[in-house]
């Protein structure tokens, strides 16, 4: 193992391979931050479907595809989900003939969903879809879903009951108060043609700054077998919580309601040390590095809210130099 001095510009001649793992908006950013300094052969990147559902007769991929339209410049920078320069003619009509509409879906967006749909319906797999679309997309790095069989996270709430994800995060708007996480379909489904392969050749895993409970968790547990056998030797995540608070999104209230303080210190634990080698926090967090260090796990400080193109580069920049500490 050799171990470089943090300060230790990244050898760009030879960058490590990288899987990242990723969720939806979070993992986005990082994982085009990574896509800016790698070299396609050199990531992969493996993303939750747990969040995926039919609506309107149509299979919806969100995570999916929030990370693939961020890597082909399509998102929408404003909304962090769906199309950039959208339009809503269908939708519009879809209200009109007392469609639900708490799901919103814009006419961009809709050819995405359509296409998928077809091509499911006709038994092709949705890493073979998706594959394709990102050659379609202009994209050169390797977007893979987490399994091609269906996994659906089911959101344990006090109020509700069990709900299905997307009732709960866009429906229900994130109110009810959250008990548990179930993973249907999990046991049986193995993780989608590809993902092995790039876990087994990469120098190190990334897991992005994304929710750990419903978007990191499912591709954990789908990827365990490779994980328990000690591969990639190298495992670093990227805190989704800053200063005990969520970017974004339900995180800190997940963690609040199952009886946790949010932190990152608190994301760190969650991980544990079986799995991380290393662990980013931001620098407004640095308080807490000591005590990710108590844990076993290597600490790295630095800025991690990615406002711009540029934040995501840099915060890609500096894992790189926390990975080639132990690659
Ligand atoms: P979702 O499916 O769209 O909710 O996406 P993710 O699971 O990928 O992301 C949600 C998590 O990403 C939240 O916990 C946010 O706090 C975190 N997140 C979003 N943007 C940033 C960022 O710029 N920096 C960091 N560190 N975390 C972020």
């Amino acid at each position: 193992m050799t171990h470089n001095p943090p300060s230790q510009p990244t050898t760009l001649h030879r960058p490590p391979s990288i899987v990242a793992l990723a969720g939806g908006v979070g993992g986005a950013k990082l994982a085009d931050g990574l896509a800016q300094i790698l070299p396609p052969e050199r990531l992969t990147i493996i993303v939750n479907t747990g969040d995926d559902f039919v609506h309107w007769g149509l299979n919806i991929s969100p995570d999916l595809d929030t990370v693939c339209y961020t890597l082909a410049g399509l998102a929408n920078p404003l909304t962090g989900w769906g199309r950039k320069d959208e339009t809503w003619h269908v939708f519009a009509q879809m209200e009109r003939l007392g469609a639900e509409t708490w799901f919103r879906l814009g006419d961009k967006d809709l050819a995405t969903h359509l296409e998928r749909t077809r091509r499911l319906s006709n038994g092709e797999s949705l890493s073979s879809i998706t594959r394709d679309f990102c050659a379609r997309w202009g994209i050169r790095h390797t977007i893979l879903p987490m399994s091609d069989a269906p996994v659906r996270t089911i959101v344990e709430t006090v109020e509700f009951g069990e709900l299905p994800f997307q009732e709960y995060f866009v429906h229900q708007r994130c109110e009810p108060t959250v008990r548990g996480f179930r993973f249907e379909g999990i046991e049986r489904a193995r993780p989608a043609s590809g993902v092995m392969e790039a876990i087994q050749q990469a120098d190190a895993l990334v897991i992005c700054p994304s929710n750990p409970w419903v978007s990191i968790d499912p591709i954990l547990r789908i990827i365990s077998p490779l994980l328990a056998e000690g591969r990639p030797s190298v495992r670093v995540a990227v805190s989704p919580i800053i200063g005990g608070q969520a970017v974004k999104g339900p995180a800190a209230k997940m963690f609040r309601e199952l009886g946790i303080e949010p932190s990152a210190l608190a994301v760190a634990r969650h991980y544990g040390r079986t799995l991380l080698t290393g662990f980013v926090l931001d620098e407004s967090d640095s308080d807490l590095a000591a005590d990710v260090q108590a844990l076993g796990i290597h600490p790295a400080v630095t800025q991690t809210l990615m406002k711009t193109s540029d934040d995501r580069r840099q915060l890609a920049q500096d894992v790189l130099h926390l990975i080639e500490q132990f690659v």
